[in-house]
């Protein structure tokens, strides 16, 4: 069966955005509940010669700060579970956030690959100095995407099937 790779990462931090940029469509929004979205989760995406599952465990995202971390971990814990390869999503604009660590932690871990995207680096100059402290999660190296300009997404995705 195919690779299956995971995203995961804080809410906000453009997952979704990611998902339809590699998705290669636009998302289809299904309104399970007045008030509540839930985003497709589930894609099959092809690079080269490689094809994968992705999905996206972010879900109803919450907006109390109080849950993120425990909806954070939960998240974590389908991707080692379920995935081959995990995308960890980071926002360069908000910077390194405790949360970030603490579940940079429980993937690294679980010894499952994790390939560490740093998105909204819409601008290599304007914010490539700030991608360089995400070494401090002890994940790898950085790989800066903007996926809502579609930059960075192929040496990504070369990174993530170097894993299959
Ligand atoms: P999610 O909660 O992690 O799924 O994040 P979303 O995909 O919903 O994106 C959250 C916000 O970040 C939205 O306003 C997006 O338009 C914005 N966003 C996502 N990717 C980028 C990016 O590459 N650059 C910029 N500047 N904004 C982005
Ligand atoms: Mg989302």
């Amino acid at each position: 069966s195919k690779p299956v790779v995971a995203i995961v990462g804080r809410p906000n931090v453009g997952k979704s955005t990611l998902f339809n940029a590699l998705a290669g469509e636009r998302i289809s929004i299904v309104q399970d509940t007045p008030g509540v979205t839930r985003d497709r989760i589930y894609a099959e995406v092809s690079w080269l010669d490689h094809n994968f599952t992705m999905i996206d465990t972010g879900g109803i995202e919450p907006d109390s700060n109080d849950i993120i971390l425990s909806q954070m971990r939960e998240q974590a814990e389908i991707a080692i579970a379920t995935a081959d390869v995990i995308m960890f999503i980071v926002d360069v604009r908000q910077g390194l956030q405790d949360s970030d660590s603490k579940v940079a932690d429980m993937l690294r871990r679980s010894g499952k690959p994790v390939v560490l995207v740093v998105n909204k680096v819409d601008s290599f100059e304007k914010y490539m100095a700030d991608v360089y402290e995400f070494y401090n999660l002890g994940i790898g190296d950085p790989f800066p995407v903007s996926a809502a300009s579609m930059l960075g997404l192929g040496d990504m995705l070369d990174e993530v099937v170097k894993y299959f």
